[in-house]
């Protein structure tokens, strides 16, 4: 059974290449009938920030994107923090040290960061473990006494000086490491915590996971990971890895990083975060106005697509389509201006029912009622063409459901005249009998303005902004026909005086 694991830390707000490495992990899973589950490890109590699991919860679910398994829905799997399943990670250390590829290391923490101010390069390694204090360069008995004194220690991972260690990535294929280039990684803390490279393994193969799309931040861990996989007596149940490649900023140089977002002037988060510490928030998507949809969208296609042309993709449809062959290698340039396309197009093609929720919940803040459903929607479908972002509604309609408050004299004044003002006082009352709707009301209009000897664009342009207020909207026929026959008529009026 196909078994896929998002494993988050709960250090703050989720970027958003981690919401596209849960994306991937949750659609692979759904292909292919599995399960998703979402894992929180919070073994570096350090960096624990308290909401952060809260976060990812509730970032998931306006995702859509939900898990089967979780701290918060479990299943037969659990405890799903990794805190809670401290006691079943030292069994495994010690059988490591038991069986020669660990070691107790005693080095106290001033003593490391002694040695790392006089070489700044240094790496706890096979190059020097045996100059450093530990079960491999002690005696046994000086050993013995150091365990029996309860002296602080950590557990290591004796890495081979000469092996080469190789998988096959979903992603990029053969990959190969060097051991003797790779340091002796702690694997349980002196706390008595595993660090993420043992815990990581030990729940892998305890929770049955089967596949691991991760960020490929995680490659230079992957020979550690082999190896305990290898040690532990565990090769054949070894999960098949996905590295995926970076999200990159927009000039392609290098990483998109949390800092990016507040200089560039776009969000990197899914959602607002408020760090509980400093009180700093950072904005994410879903508060500026994206769709959920729009947001799944435009992350599946960063470094991932079907084979055509198609851009636009459901959940559903990327559930069946999506397939790791077609992941690029490269990283994915960030194109915020790409980002809001999806949200435009999404809203543009979205049900008014869907839409009118949205769209009612800012009806309050400007003091908007009374305003039936049926009306909304027919506003809707005149405006949602010129909407990226939910809260563009009001700036586009405003003007259907109050009076302008201002109107933009300017454009109209230098030029305005009493032939003019006779063209509208005319017009008005004529209004009176015709049937009021815009493909009527177009040619009538226009053929007025022939009789008239004026220019279209002189008359529509202030008929549009006695309407609206400003030189900007739909058709002005359309708003014409929606506002109705009363309100236009007072409208003119009102702007005539
Ligand atoms: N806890 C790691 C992280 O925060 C998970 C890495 C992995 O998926 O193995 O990204």
């Amino acid at each position: 059974k196909v078994r896929v694991r998002f494993a988050p830390s709960p250090t703050g707000g989720l970027h958003l290449g981690g919401v596209r490495t849960a994306l991937f992990n949750y659609l692979f899973a759904k292909q292919h009938k599995g399960d998703f589950i979402l894992r929180v490890e919070d073994t570096d109590q350090t960096r624990f920030v308290p909401g952060a699991e809260e976060y990812i919860n509730e970032c998931l679910a306006w995702c859509g994107i939900l898990p089967d398994e979780s701290p918060a829905k479990p299943g037969a799997f659990g405890p799903y923090r990794q805190s809670e399943r401290k006691p079943s990670y030292r069994q495994y250390a010690e059988q490591l040290i038991a069986s020669g590829q660990a070691y107790y290391a005693f080095d106290t923490p001033e003593e490391l960061d002694a040695l790392r101010q006089t070489q700044p390069n240094f790496r706890y390694s096979h190059e020097n473990r045996m100059e450093l204090r530990n079960s491999l360069s002690l005696s046994v008995e000086e050993t013995q006494q150091l365990l029996a004194d309860n002296a602080p220690h950590t557990v290591r991972i004796k890495m081979p000086e000469d092996h080469i260690v190789s998988f096959d990535d979903m992603i990029r294929g053969r990959v190969s490491f060097e051991t003797r280039l790779v340091d002796d990684k702690v694997l349980l803390k002196a706390d008595g915590m595993p660090t993420y490279h043992l815990a990581v393994v030990v729940d892998d193969k305890a929770m049955e996971i089967s596949h691991i799309f991760r960020g490929e931040e995680w490659l230079p861990s992957a020979p550690v990971h082999l190896l305990l996989w290898e040690y532990l007596g565990w090769s054949a149940d070894m999960p098949q890895w996905a590295h995926l490649p970076l999200i990159l900023k927009p000039d392609g140089n290098g990483k998109l990083s949390k800092r990016d977002g507040d200089r560039l002037g776009f969000p990197v988060y899914a959602m607002n975060w408020t760090d509980p510490k400093t009180g700093d928030l950072t904005k994410g998507f879903r508060e500026l106005g994206f769709l959920p949809e729009a947001f799944v969208n435009m992350l599946a296609v960063l470094g991932w697509n079907d084979g055509t042309e198609q851009e636009i993709f459901t959940l559903s449809e990327l559930i069946s389509k999506f397939s790791v062959e077609r992941i690029n290698k490269s990283g994915a340039k960030f194109d915020f201006e790409k980002a809001k396309w999806f949200n435009h197009e999404w809203i543009k093609n979205m049900d008014n029912a869907d839409l009118l929720p949205l769209v009612k919940a800012s009806f309050d803040q400007y003091e908007v009622s009374g305003v039936e459903d049926a009306s909304v929607s027919a506003v809707l479908s005149a405006v949602k063409d010129r909407m990226t972002y939910i809260s563009d509604f009001w700036g586009q309609a405003s003007f259907f459901f109050q009076v302008p408050e201002n109107y933009d004299v300017d454009a109209v004044k230098p030029k305005w005249n009493a032939d003019k003002t006779k063209f509208f006082e005319d017009i008005l009352l004529e209004f009176e009998n015709i049937e009021w709707k815009s493909t009527v009301l177009e040619p009538f209009f226009k053929e007025r303005v022939q009789a008239s000897g004026m220019k279209i664009g002189e008359l529509m342009m202030p008929f549009r902004i006695m309407l609206v207020g400003g030189k900007f909207g739909p058709d002005v026929f359309l708003i014409a026909e929606l506002l109705g026959k009363n309100e236009v008529i007072n409208r003119v009026k009102v702007a005539l005086n």
